[in-house]
């Protein structure tokens, strides 16, 4: 007897092979393939007719370990599992939540909040008592943990803003060495971001060794992605090269290097967007990111294991944190802070958000590689979330029009907010997804190495409106891209977010639907397939989705959570 069967579904396994129509079964928490399979041999029959039978997905890029602690997992998690999500992998960008060695905890514990993440203490010091306490405390879905650069760095070093001594290194590298015995899947930094951006190549390279000899790989959110993008990427790939591992190129996007232009560009692209729409146009020029893709191609023709990941947006979402040049960060959240108020500080910091030019590779005190208002300007920057409910009327607000509200500039509108909501904002940049704008991205999204993420920074508290990845990434995934724009097929599509992530990052039968493989299943109606909105634009539960199986538990049932059922595990290396 199975306990769960799958009838006259079109199986789509996740390695890119043909969908053809069969029958899966569940017995506790595998799947069961066998010619055999009848409706008597099993408690359960779910009719799939007409429904893709697919491996769970898997969000490569995600930053769900900042949304464990101290919080509702119901709340949290179900956005992503009832958009199909089975596994994420967390700790990218340099950020964990763990170690946090005694002497410098608070530190760590600021870079965290600093995220927008009201997380108020760590239980634990190292990634091994993290990782059993995260098991302990409900998981929605599984976890596959990224050591991080940052909480390394800080336990060994402070805030330190210069390279690294020998000890230093050599203390960073047992740290990493503990992280990944813990059963860390790779090793993961931030370098546009405090503390990754102090460290040289070097060091880089010595941890990446790290992981290597666990025959894992390093990710990371590169130095730049402006007119910095292709020092970034050669970096990234001489680190993997000379450690001898394979590379995950974080959220690969490029970000244009605009200046004044940015003041009339939404009106270039009314125009351009109305011409496409009669004869389509070719896409938008983007030197600095086919130059991108020309150094990771010679890479993997070298014979090096590059994959990237992307998230399937025109727009980029993050905390505001981010806007304020890397050496305002440096110290933490309430850092940033008490410098906002000092007026001479000010002054400074104002002078550089608009005058700065994106320097390589930034390791200079005052040095900034990924500068966003000088680079798309301050039209295109607006608030996504904020804390108090009397600053809410800011929400999906450009730094502009809350200045007019104000009755101040940009700048001060920026500090005000940043001051009021003691950091807890977040942000959404970049120009809206339209035909004509979304071909600059689609060369990228069609590399077969290219994974999936949804990179989701969510905001602080429940009333805050998170980025729209957190609600339809993934549907939005196959049914724009591969359905309406047939960019690739069903088949190709389903792999990126499946057997393509499940690889990177050796994820043992996950990814896949095979016989033994975990039962991580999504069954959805490729027709309905979607990302949906409300009527004021906010991110709400995608289409198409009607079930979901995480280890084997039936978790979505006809598109509908069902609550009380926390069946994530940590997957461990
Ligand atoms: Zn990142």
């Amino acid at each position: 007897m199975i306990d769960i069967l799958i009838k006259n579904g079109i199986i789509i396994d996740g390695t890119g092979s043909k969908a053809y129509y069969g029958n899966i079964g569940i017995k506790k928490d595998k799947i069961i393939l066998d010619k055999q399979l009848h409706e008597d041999h099993s408690h359960i029959v779910i009719d799939a007719s007409g429904k893709i039978v697919a491996p769970g997905f898997i969000d490569i890029h995600s930053h769900h370990d900042l949304y464990i602690v101290d919080q509702d997992p119901v709340q949290r998690f179900s956005s992503f599992v009832l958009q199909g999500v089975t596994t994420s992998v967390v700790g990218n960008c340099g950020w964990a939540m763990a170690p946090c060695l005694p002497k410098y905890k608070s530190m760590v514990l600021e870079l965290i909040q600093s995220m927008s993440v009201p997380v108020k203490q760590f239980y634990w010091e190292s990634m091994k008592e993290y990782l059993s306490y995260i098991q302990r405390n409900s998981l929605m879905c599984n976890i596959a943990q990224l050591a991080a650069h940052g909480p390394i760095r800080i336990s060994v070093m402070g805030d330190e803003n210069r390279f690294c001594t020998d000890k230093e290194l050599k203390q960073m590298k047992k740290l990493l060495r503990e992280c990944m015995d813990a059963g860390c899947v790779g090793f993961s930094t931030g370098l546009m971001y405090y503390p990754g951006m102090y460290a040289h190549t070097d060091e880089l390279i010595e941890l990446a060794k790290v992981a290597g000899e666990y025959g894992r790989p390093y990710a990371s959110h590169l130095r730049g992605y402006c007119t910095t993008l292709p020092f970034s990427i050669t970096e990234a790939v001489t680190i993997a090269e000379k450690a001898n591992v394979p590379l995950q190129i974080s959220h690969l996007h490029s970000l244009p290097f605009l200046g004044w232009i940015s003041n009339v560009l939404p009106y270039f692209f009314t125009i351009i967007e109305a011409i496409n729409s009669v004869i389509p146009l070719p896409g938008v020029p983007n030197p600095t990111l086919d130059k991108g893709l020309e150094i990771i191609n010679k890479a993997i023709d070298k014979g090096i294991d590059v994959g990237m990941d992307a998230v399937p947006y025109t727009m980029g979402n993050t905390t505001i944190t981010a806007l304020f040049p890397p050496w305002v960060n440096r110290g933490g959240r309430n850092k940033l802070l008490e410098r906002l108020k000092d007026p001479e500080v000010r002054k400074k910091i104002k002078k550089q958000i608009e005058t700065v030019i994106p320097q390589w590779p930034h390791w200079e005190e005052d040095s900034w590689s990924d500068p966003h208002i000088r680079a798309i300007g301050w039209k295109p920057v607006k608030v996504l979330s904020v804390r108090s409910d009397r600053n809410r009327w800011t929400e999906g607000k450009s730094f502009v029009e809350i200045a007019k509200v104000w009755k101040t500039d940009p700048f001060d509108a920026l500090c005000r907010l940043t001051l009021e909501e003691e950091g807890e904002v977040t942000y959404i940049y970049g120009y809206p997804a339209k035909p004509w704008l979304e071909k600059m991205f689609n060369k990228m999204l069609l590399h077969p190495m290219m994974s999936i993420g949804a990179d989701s920074i969510l905001p602080a508290y429940k009333e805050g409106t998170p980025p729209a990845s957190a609600y339809g990434c993934f549907p939005r995934f196959i049914g724009h891209y591969s359905r309406e724009l047939r960019l690739f097929p069903l088949e190709e599509a389903i792999r990126r977010i499946t057997g393509l992530a499940a690889s990177r990052y050796k994820l043992e039968n996950r990814g896949i639907i095979k016989h033994n493989a975990f039962a991580d299943i999504v069954i959805f109606d490729p027709n309905e397939i979607n990302e949906q909105f409300t009527d004021d634009g906010k991110p709400a539960s995608s289409t198409g989705i009607v079930h979901v199986f995480i280890n084997g538990k039936h978790i979505v049932e006809n598109a509908n959570l069902k609550k009380g059922i926390m069946p994530g595990r940590v997957l461990k290396a």
